[in-house]
This record gives structure tokens, sequence and C-alpha cells, in this order.
């Protein structure tokens, strides 16, 4: 597929005048374009580009009873020459294939996933302006567009992406609860999956730990709530002894593109890692007798998110003052500087557009 394959409806209406760049609320403001192929009849058609649009779609469309739908998110930043730096798009495009394998929807080329996203970022690139902490939020997402209420896999799909500006935003530290009682996922589910069903099924205890007054839950195994898993919708990450501890990757895990960044990034840098399971009780240990360093999650929005305390057994633990964890800090910059071109791209993870 050629770009000349794209079909490409410009707007006359671009809203990019009256977007306040300098506050803008995460995932609430959208760019001019959005990217649209269509599956039917076994392949890929009509990709094109038009302005961003309501979709119309018959309340029988099956996506709305099943669910039958992945999503991506990643980022792209502006460098400091006025390049557009798209941060490891073939990573994403591997994992949204696996989260459509397991959802039994088509997978998508990596040249049609690559076009639609060159194209369109290319064409709203004045929607990364180059303001400190600016950046674009990339959102690829397909749903199963079948006219249908039986449940069986759709035989029609669109795959759609469309981009949201976000500012550089004051990053806090997060109190977060061990949860013991609901589980985001267990082992032969989909929580490797970027699917919708994970993100509804985790709102309800999510909404009750706000409500105890703690901004993320730390997710624990299905089996035994033993074992640590993820942080809200984040993978976790702990230091002990100068040690990064995380848990390995499972059915239930997300594999975190920011978190192979970050193991890459630390086995480099020399530090030490353990990917292996990760009891709650020799955290709470850690916790008791002062070890603890460090626990943070890793993702796209905010790169790292420091933990400043954790409850467990009833009890709010404090977590070291976030200046005082030089491995977390060290990688965040590290990890930045590379998404922002400051510094070498040594993995080669940039996915370059020249201005
Ligand atoms: C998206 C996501 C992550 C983080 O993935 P990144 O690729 O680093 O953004 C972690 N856990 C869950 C549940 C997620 O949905």
């Amino acid at each position: 597929m050629s770009s000349n394959t794209i079909r490409i409806e410009k707007t006359t209406q671009s809203k990019i005048g009256s977007t306040d760049f300098s506050n803008l609320e995460f995932g609430a403001v959208y760019s001019d374009h959005m990217f649209v192929v269509d599956f039917k009849n076994k392949t890929w058609e009509n990709p094109k580009i038009t302005p961003f649009q309501n979709l119309t779609m018959s309340p029988a469309c099956s996506v709305l009873h099943y669910g039958q739908t992945v999503f991506e998110g990643m980022k792209a930043f502006r460098a400091d020459n006025g390049d557009i730096l798209i941060f490891r798009p073939e990573a994403h495009w591997k994992r949204l294939n696996q989260s459509c394998k397991r959802l039994c929807m088509p997978e998508v080329p990596l040249e049609l996933f690559m076009e639609g996203l060159t194209e369109l970022v290319k064409l709203d690139n004045q929607w990364i302006p180059s303001l400190e902490g600016c950046s674009m939020y990339i959102r690829p997402f397909m749903y199963a567009s079948d006219e249908f209420i039986g449940v069986k896999p759709s035989s029609t799909y669109k795959f759609i992406i469309f981009t949201s500006p976000v500012s550089g935003y004051y990053k806090g530290s997060v109190k977060v609860i061990v949860e013991t009682e609901f589980v985001r996922a267990a082992e032969g589910g989909i929580g490797y999956a970027k699917t919708g069903g994970n993100y509804a099924a985790s709102l309800l205890p999510a909404k009750q730990a706000l409500e105890k007054g703690y901004h993320q839950l730390l997710w624990t195994d299905s089996k035994e709530h033993s074992y640590f898993e993820e942080s809200g919708t984040m993978n976790l990450m702990f230091v002990v002894n100068d040690t990064i501890l995380t848990p390995p990757l499972s059915s239930s895990i997300l594999a975190g593109v920011t978190r192979d960044s970050i193991l890459t990034l630390a086995n480099d840098l020399g530090y030490k890692i353990e990917e292996r399971r990760i009891s709650v009780a020799e955290i709470v240990e850690a916790l008791e007798n002062k070890k603890l360093q460090d626990a943070f999650g890793t993702g796209t929005a905010a790169t790292i998110t420091h933990i400043s305390q954790i409850h467990c057994n009833g009890k709010d633990y404090e977590l070291p003052a976030i200046n005082t964890r030089k491995i977390s800090n060290a990688l965040n910059d590290a990890l930045m500087n590379i998404k922002l071109g400051k510094a070498e791209d040594k993995f080669g993870w940039n996915f370059r557009i020249k201005k």
C-alpha cells in the first residue's frame, strides 16, 4: 500500500485556533482529523483520512453488546529541530495484533498501520506545539461493526486512529491500596489484551478505592490475592536493595511498552532487575523494615508515576520522598530524553517524521 491509496478529506473548519494548548484536559480535546479503514470481505479496504467526526451505527452493532474491541495508546513528541518523534509505533502495532488475536479480530498489516499513522500525524502536526511538555496522544482502536446480536466474531470491523494533544501536566505521586477482593484479570482471561472489558471491570473497585481516599489500586493475583500484578492501568515496579522488582508477564498482565523500555534502559545502565512473582507479604515486610526504596507505575501517559503511600492490611505506609528515588528518577529522565530526541536513540525506538 502506498500513501496515495489513502483518500484524504481535509477539514474546512480547523479547531486549532480555538484550542488553548497551555490548559488541556487529558483525553478531552481531539485534533482535526482521523484515519479510518474498514474490514469487509476478509480484507482491509477503503483507507481514508476524514475530519474528526461522530460514527453512526446500528443499535444492534455487535461491539455495543459483546465488547469485541481493542485499543492502543502511544505518543508523538516534537523534537527541538521541529521533527516529530513517535515512540515505538511498531511495538504498539505488535501488541494491537496480539490483542486482536485474543479477541478473534483481524490483524492490521504493519504497512497499513504505519501509513495511516504517518499520514494522520503529518496532516495534524500543528497539534503538537513546541511548548514544553506538550505531546500528542495517539489512540488507534478497532471495533466489531456487524449489525447482529448473536454471539459470534463479527465479520466486519473498523480500525480508526485519532489523536489528542496533551499538555505538560504536573506529575503528582499517588496513594494506592492493595486490592484483595476484586481482580482486574485472571490467568487465562483477557488481561494481556488492551480491550475495553478489562477497564469496565476495573471501574467499580477503582471508584471504591477513590472513596476511601486512594488514587489507584494495586491489583493482586486472582487465586490468592497474594502476589502483585499491576498498579491501576500501569505496570508495577518496586525497588528493594537497589534492585528493581517487577512481576513477570503473564496472561493477566498487560505487556507495557513503557515497562519494556524501562527494563531495557535499566539493564543498559547496569541496574539489577528481578522479573519474578512478588508477594504482598514480601513488600509489607520491606515497608515495615524501611527497606522499600521505591514503588512506581509505568505507562505511556505519564511514563513513571511514583507511589507515595501504600495501604495494606489496614495500615498506611509512607514511602521515601520522591527526590530520594534515584533509580526511577534516572530512568524516567533517560527515557524522556530519548522520547524528546535529546539523547541518543540507541535502541531505535523513535519513528521520525521530518518537519
Ligand atoms: C496500557 C496499559 C499499561 C501500560 O502500557 P504502555 O504500553 O506502557 O502504555 C499497563 N497496564 C495496563 C492494564 C494497560 O492498559
